[in-house]
């Protein structure tokens, strides 16, 4: 093992460094996916969406220089005020896409809340507020994020000066409208971030708890990577005549994610493997996920101990540190990453292109989710699967599920992200 220590990268926001040379492969590879959605119009540019011109400035200014599949497909039935389900793979632009769908719909003299965007954590409720607010930067259009553990009386304070869109996690925002804080007169769009995952039983009391305050005739959005046929079912209840835009299963998984497996027999030979290609973890940045709280900190612990750089993340962390982990990460000070599936989900960190599973996931969605965290938009990734002997079958299963190919790890596996 070479130099274990924690190499930085000189820093510096990597998301908004260099987007555009990979918009024509991501475009290309998702092209052919939405065949089966003809009846979708597309509109190949951004000029063709008809934004407003001070939007514009923004998305150029952020450094997109064409709408990506979904963008092409997505923003303009949300625009004209359509209910819409819009279903893309990992790290395609997404996020994007409802922020310009909610942007171009607020009426930035209207000092109320005119949008909502929930989704299932704290780190995604606060990045997306940042992706809108870039987006929005020529708007004066006043975003922010109201998430758990904050003082409450500072969104109080932000809602009173004038809240245009509201990017949060359910809890927080339904107390802060039950508290009336958070006006919903004005409310013209309810966007669901990772639908999925915010209409599963965790999550559906509180998003209920929310749409009965909407005004009725609100526009709702929902976003996902993976939509189940049960969740795509059970929209009809709350959604009109939506504009449905989705993927077959196996049209999930992107060609420049590589999969792999290491078999690692049983779980103590997992750390030894893991020690054994930790340099390539460092060559840009790395995401290990474990199944638990608990082995994420037992892991943690034992590669501090052998000496390895590396930082965690989990849902137990108090708010500040989560805040400053993330922060360290997106900066490329902190290069590998280790945590639960509290970060499979949305979050946008463009260097990563390696994903371990340390432990395999418990369901194959977040399988989906936890390898688009490299890849971002038409980038190269690694994904590593371990998989002690008792685990074959849930990887076959994936496998299987997604028609996808998990190879067995080769040698020179990091010359797949190069
Ligand atoms: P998703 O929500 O689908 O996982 P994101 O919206 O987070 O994907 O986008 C992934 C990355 O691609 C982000 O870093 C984003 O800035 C970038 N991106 C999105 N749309 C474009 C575009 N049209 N041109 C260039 N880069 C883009």
């Amino acid at each position: 093992m070479s130099s274990r220590g924690g190499r930085s990268s000189g820093g510096g926001d990597k998301r908004v460094a260099g987007r555009s040379g990979s918009v024509e492969s991501a475009k290309k590879v998702v092209d052919e996916h939405y065949e089966a959605n003809s009846k979708v119009e597309v509109y190949p540019t951004f000029e063709s969406i008809h934004l407003r011109e001070d939007l514009l400035r923004g998305i150029y200014g952020f450094g997109f220089e064409k709408p990506s599949a979904i963008q092409q497909r997505a923003i303009v039935p949300i625009i004209k005020g359509r209910d819409t389900i819009a279903q893309a793979q990992s790290g395609t632009g997404k996020t994007a896409t409802f922020s310009i769908g909610a942007l171009q719909s607020v009426d930035v003299s209207i000092k109320n809340p005119q949008v909502i965007i929930l989704s299932p954590t704290r780190e995604l409720a606060q990045q997306i507020q940042k992706v809108v607010m870039a987006l929005g930067g020529f708007m004066s259009v006043q975003v922010h994020s109201f998430v758990g553990q904050k003082t409450i009386s500072e969104d109080v304070r932000r809602l009173e000066q004038g809240v245009h869109i509201a990017s949060g996690t359910p809890g927080r925002v339904i107390d802060l409208i039950s508290r009336k804080a958070l006006n919903t007169r004005q409310i013209k769009m309810l966007i669901l971030d990772e639908a999925d995952e915010m209409l599963s039983l965790g999550f559906q009391q509180q998003i209920n708890d929310v749409y009965r305050y909407l005004p009725p005739a609100t526009q709702i959005v929902l976003v996902s990577a993976t939509l189940t046929q049960d969740v795509v079912s059970m929209t009809e209840r709350f959604m009109t005549d939506p504009v449905r835009i989705l993927l077959k299963r196996d049209e999930l998984t992107l060609e420049g994610i590589k999969q792999f497996f290491v078999s690692v027999e049983k779980e103590e030979w997992k750390f030894g493997t893991l020690c054994d290609i930790y340099d390539s973890l460092t060559i840009t940045q790395a995401v290990i996920f474990c199944n638990t709280k608990s082995k994420v900190d037992a892991l943690t612990n034992k590669m501090r101990e052998a000496n390895f750089t590396v930082a965690s993340l989990h849902g137990d962390m108090d708010q500040k540190e989560r805040e400053e982990i993330i922060r360290s990460f997106r900066s490329g000070e902190n290069r590998v990453l280790i945590t639960t599936d509290i970060l499979a989900r949305g979050i946008d960190v463009q260097q990563v292109s390696l994903v371990i599973n340390y432990d395999l996931p418990m369901d194959r969605e977040n399988y989906i989710h936890r390898i688009g965290r490299s890849g971002r938009f038409g980038r190269k990734g690694v994904a590593i699967n371990f998989v002690k002997s008792s685990d074959i079958r849930i990887l076959r299963d994936i496998e299987q599920f997604y028609s996808t190919q998990i190879d067995e790890m080769p040698m020179n596996f990091a010359d797949s992200i190069n």
